[in-house]
């Protein structure tokens, strides 16, 4: 079967790879549809980061060349021995985030976490053979698209939780990429009355619009923090920083009222410099959030199902497997402003 197999930096093949027998516990997935994260873009431009090239993964047992694709859903084509709850012909969406399961969820993620699709071979591919556990059921109101939505989604439902935003908060969200759309999303659903999107991207503040956002601000064309200021004399409740640069960082400190709270969501790919003055000369609380607990990843599922959270709008494009590297990755790379972009893989809805 056809797969995009991640070899190296900038060394992405779309080549045969042999399908897999199904393991204990496991279900054989025909994907449908597949999204390109954020980070998979990190290990085309400058991986290895979180793919395990130099030895086996712990959780996984795999090791590079890898298939990539963590935001994946399909249709259950085959069950293994030990599967209880799952049946051929389930529609699923995967929560590709794989625990020692040691802990509470709250803490889980924290002991250490692989990600099918980063750690071990994912979706961008025909079949992906994945934990029952990591195979959650899909409604019939939501699409297979819609399920490959769900994990980047789940990160922004996530953030709004880490944040403690409530109903009637005001909230800037730094950056307008896939995760920054999904949590203006996330921040209208869950009561923020207004939320400012901030990008240097037109097209992508634009989609922030469509998103819910009730103000968007070109940050290369005027100043964000005078402009939020004005907006909101004391600052905004929350801030969401999910551009990963210094500037943003320190932006969204700075428009955050004095006991507001700054959510780090990003990814830092580089280190910054700054003084912890900022945050105890204004009262700023900050926090941070990675990924998604497993009742997080449900409840996504269950706020696209019933419509609270429509996140069609994030995606700028539907590819073919085969283009994956020119109209993918090299277009994420090059063209801010797309957004989410999805491989058609079985192409079922
Ligand atoms: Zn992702």
């Amino acid at each position: 079967m056809k797969a995009a197999v991640w070899y190296g930096k900038r060394d992405l093949r779309v080549e045969e790879r042999e399908e897999k027998s199904l393991k204990n516990g496991e279900v054989k997935v025909r994907v449908g549809w597949a999204g390109i994260c954020g980070s998979d873009l990190h290990e085309y431009e400058e991986g290895p980061v979180f793919m395990p090239s130099e030895e086996k993964d712990d959780l996984t047992g795999e090791q590079t060349p890898l298939t990539m694709g963590h935001e994946f859903a399909g249709v259950v084509e085959e069950v293994g021995s030990d599967v209880k709850n799952i049946k051929v012909g389930d529609r699923v969406a995967i929560n590709p985030t794989l625990t020692h399961g040691n802990k509470h969820e709250r803490e889980d993620i924290y002991d250490g976490f692989s990600f099918i699709g980063l750690h071990g071979d994912g979706g961008f591919t025909k079949y992906a053979n994945v934990p029952e556990a990591n195979a959650y059921l899909l409604p019939e109101s939501m699409t297979l698209q819609d399920g490959a939505l769900v994990e980047p989604v789940a990160v922004a439902v996530q953030a709004v939780k880490e944040a403690d935003m409530k109903f009637g908060d005001t909230v800037a969200v730094f950056g307008a990429g896939p995760i920054g759309l999904a949590t203006v999303l996330a921040a209208k659903a869950a009561g923020a009355t207004r939320v400012v999107a901030l990008d240097l991207s037109e097209k992508r503040l634009e989609k922030a619009k469509e998103m819910g956002a009730t103000e968007i601000i070109n940050s290369g064309n005027t100043d964000p923090v005078a402009t939020i200021r004005e907006l909101e004399k004391d600052g905004v409740d929350v801030a969401f920083e999910v551009a990963g640069v210094e500037p943003t960082f320190k932006q969204a400190i700075d428009v955050t009222k004095a006991r507001g709270t700054m959510a780090i969501v990003s990814i830092f790919a580089k280190s910054i410099e700054w003084n912890p003055m900022q945050l105890t000369g204004s009262g700023v609380k900050m926090t941070s959030t990675i990924a998604y607990s497993p009742t997080t990843f449900q409840q996504t599922i269950d706020l696209m199902g019933s419509g609270q959270l429509q996140a069609r709008g994030i995606v700028t494009d539907e590819i073919q497997l085969d283009d994956i590297v020119e109209k993918g990755f090299e277009a994420l790379s090059n063209d801010k402003s797309q957004a989410k972009i999805l491989v058609e893989l079985s192409g079922e809805k």
